[in-house]
């Protein structure tokens, strides 16, 4: 089951990109296999009320998921799980790294504020995936 942090709108899980909510299915569908517990989404269209926020996350291609449940193996496993799949279809990458591989999950922060990071490009096209 999915679970929203106070200050993100759960019906913004409507608005975002349909290639997102696949994504957050499919750790919704890892914590289930592993037993890890609730999925906790901790940023989605909105931040912290009154914060500014990425403009990816306001776009309705990003979403953070809180990783506090999961030991790092989960952590790599589920990271790597993602991007194997989508992140070349659906991942970006950094402007001034054109080398590296698009991805579509990152761990972000440290300690207490460690998350994952969901982030799918504009303008996806159906027929390259
Ligand atoms: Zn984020």
């Amino acid at each position: 089951m999915i679970h929203f942090k106070p200050e993100v709108v759960p019906s913004d899980i409507c608005k975002i990109s349909p290639f997102l909510r696949i994504i957050i299915s499919e750790v919704e569908a890892y914590f289930i296999e592993n037993q890890i517990g609730r999925v906790l989404i901790t940023s989605l269209m909105s931040d912290h009320v009154g914060d500014r926020i990425s403009k990816t996350h306001a776009d309705g291609r990003g979403c953070d998921i809180s990783i506090k449940e999961l030991d790092e193996l989960h952590q790599e496993r589920l990271r790597f799980h993602l991007n194997s799949i989508h992140g070349k279809a659906w991942g970006t990458r950094p402007t001034d790294k054109p080398n590296i591989p698009t991805r579509v999950a990152l761990i972000h922060g440290e300690g207490e504020n460690k998350h994952l990071h969901l982030q799918v490009r504009k303008n996806i096209n159906l027929s390259i995936h």
